[in-house]
């Protein structure tokens, strides 16, 4: 396994660093396979109980609000994750992350009851709009594949976490956010899949190695129940929906619209995000760098205004403003 400058600074942000690097041979096909069924088991619809449907979420308690009735989890959160964001993107289409009202009616809903769908949907193919899942943190997870059936992550699209901000300027993943199992512990999810099955990292949750994965990256338990998991490969994240899910134009429904602020921008050639500092108060400061001058985007929301100030390499500065539609 050959290791690329860009998939260090991703294991270093996620936390594995040089032990990680140490036992480079570590991945599911290199480890004995814990016995898990590959078929569907008897028991179907397959149901997570309540109690395990909650793990992971409260790890982010104080960002990430969660409640329930007999059909969905709701999970509300603004959309900005407490780690470090951007940096590393190479291929930015000149997006920045913006706070989100994924509240109330906009909450997120993670079915409490999954069903094993007859037909799986693919994320190869299918599923290009929109999240797929959920990570415990409240930031939305898309699908691997960009709005062009590109692999984000190698296209350079990413942050060091797996991240980059969309076209409404909201921030989601494009890959697992596997330095989570760090801070919610190896036995919680990660994230959930819009289907309900949750998603874990790259353990199993009783520390084992992971099971042999199918092509969704996930596969049955002893339980008679479905998870998928996070890998540092494609699909990096679940590979598509094993759940009942309903798609509406490409996009898996229910889930919360993102309004932007602007008109979606174009790619940036040749600029790489070098540092993001949030001020506080919803005020936040993007570097990037062009043929080695720096350039600053300093932005920031108050009530439903929005202040965005250009810099360019020779300190000379534009101001846009908008208002929430
Ligand atoms: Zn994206
Ligand atoms: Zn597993």
């Amino acid at each position: 396994m050959s290791i690329t400058r860009r998939d260090f600074l991703r294991l270093s942000a996620y936390g594995f660093g040089t032990t990680f690097l140490a036992a480079c041979g570590f991945k599911p096909a290199d480890a004995p396979l814990a016995s898990y069924p590959t078929e569907l088991p008897a028991l179907s619809p397959t149901v997570i109980s309540q109690a395990l449907t909650e793990l992971g979420f409260e790890a982010f308690a104080s960002r990430v609000k969660t409640y329930q009735d007999e059909q969905y989890l709701y999970v509300e959160s603004n959309g900005m994750p407490d780690h470090q964001l951007m940096v590393g993107i190479t291929s930015w289409q000149q997006q920045v992350p913006l706070p989100q009202s994924y509240s109330g009616s906009n909450a997120w809903k993670i079915p409490l009851h999954p069903i094993i769908a007859e037909n799986p949907v693919s994320a190869k193919t299918s599923l290009y709009r929109g999240a797929i899942a959920l990570a415990v943190n409240g930031i939305p997870i898309f699908n691997a594949l960009n709005n062009r059936g590109d692999d984000a992550f190698l296209y350079g699209e990413l942050d060091q976490w797996g991240g980059h901000a969309g076209r409404a300027d909201d921030y989601h993943y494009h890959a697992a956010p596997l330095y989570l199992a760090e801070i919610v512990g190896v036995d919680k999810p990660i994230a959930y899949a819009l289907d309900g099955f949750p998603i874990y990292g790259l353990a199993e949750p009783d520390g084992s190695p992971v099971a042999e994965l199918d092509e969704f990256n996930g596969h049955f338990t002893v339980d008679g129940g479905y998870h998928y998991h996070g890998t540092n490969t494609y699909p990096y994240i679940n590979g598509g929906m094993r759940g009942v899910v309903t798609v509406n134009g490409d996009q898996i429904e229910p889930q919360p619209r993102t309004t932007p602020i602007r008109e979606a921008l174009q790619p940036l050639k040749g600029a790489v995000i070098t540092d993001f500092a949030d001020l506080g108060n919803n005020s936040y400061s993007l570097e990037y760098q062009m043929s080695g001058q720096k350039y600053y985007v300093n932005y920031g929301v108050n009530g439903s205004a929005y202040t965005f100030e250009f810099v360019d390499a020779s300190g000379a500065k534009t101001v846009e403003t908008y208002t929430a539609r």
